[in-house]
């Protein structure tokens, strides 16, 4: 699933190809991924500006010049590519711009959303959705990671860094790296950590977050760029995918097993 560096590459790329642009025909090949009838989606987006293009978490928020908004989110397979570059299987919504570019959102297996709400009844929106902070964002201190922490002692640090109500965006890739840059155990519980390993874990997030962007995410899945590339992350990655394989750190063989339903690899020497 697309984590927070590949939903923001994606956010980044739209904002340079269709900021600004007029929606003149919008095609709905499966309703499904609606909130709304494909007539209502079509008639209350169609002749629209794109005035903004947002990220909260793995959500991407459009803003439409008629006090509207698209809220499209990827879940494990959507893709939005931007004309020009050829998408993968059926598409199933196209928005076509005046200027003849277009922006195709491919959802294979659907389990994604392209949502109309109100403008101003977003921030209401995300409110429900109870998201916890940014990781990328100013507020998000070393000591607001501290207090966190401190309401979740007994849950293991892994799934805890997953889940979007305690950080918003980090998912089963970032969550591994992230762990192993502190060098603790994904199974540590948060009450464990030491001032050093909060550190260290939070210094890691945000460098690895940070670094992913750069490198345009990690295709480990279906994730692709908007231009249908693959991100360039997934040789930077030191322990995510990596089971059975060598720590790059001290050589012993990286570990994998599930953690929560989900695979986990870790090294068993360098992480405590
Ligand atoms: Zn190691």
């Amino acid at each position: 699933m697309p984590e927070l560096p590949e939903v923001q590459t994606i956010r980044d790329e739209l904002a340079n190809k269709i900021l600004n642009k007029k929606i003149k025909e919008v095609e709905v090949k499966f309703p499904g991924l609606l909130n709304v009838p494909a007539k209502v989606f079509i008639s209350t987006i169609t002749g629209t500006e794109i005035i903004s293009i947002r990220r909260r978490a793995k959500l991407l928020i459009f803003d439409l010049s008629n006090q509207w908004s698209l809220l499209i989110h990827l879940k494990l397979t959507g893709q939005l590519i931007v004309a020009g570059q050829p998408g993968p299987g059926k598409p199933h919504l196209i928005y076509h711009f005046s200027d003849g570019s277009k922006l195709t959102h491919y959802d294979l297996r659907k389990f994604g959303y392209a949502k109309l709400i109100k403008t101003a009844e977003t921030a209401a929106y995300l409110e429900k959705e109870n998201l916890g902070p940014e990781p990328l964002s100013k507020d998000f201190t070393l000591e607001k990671f501290k207090q966190l922490l401190q309401t979740k002692p007994k849950a293991l640090i892994k799934p805890l860094l997953m889940d979007q109500t305690f950080l918003a965006g980090i998912g089963n890739i970032y969550s591994q790296e992230a762990c192993f840059f502190a060098k603790i155990l994904p199974t540590r519980k948060a009450g464990t950590l030491n001032n050093r390993e909060i550190s260290l874990l939070y210094q890691g997030l945000r460098e690895i977050l940070k670094q992913a962007i750069k490198y345009k995410g990690s295709s480990v899945d279906s994730y692709v760029n908007t231009a249908g590339e693959e991100g360039k992350y997934v040789p930077e990655l030191k322990v995510y995918g990596r089971g059975g394989k060598q720590c790059l750190n001290c050589g012993e063989i990286l570990k994998q097993e599930k953690i929560n339903g989900r695979g986990t690899t870790w090294c068993q020497k360098c992480q405590k």
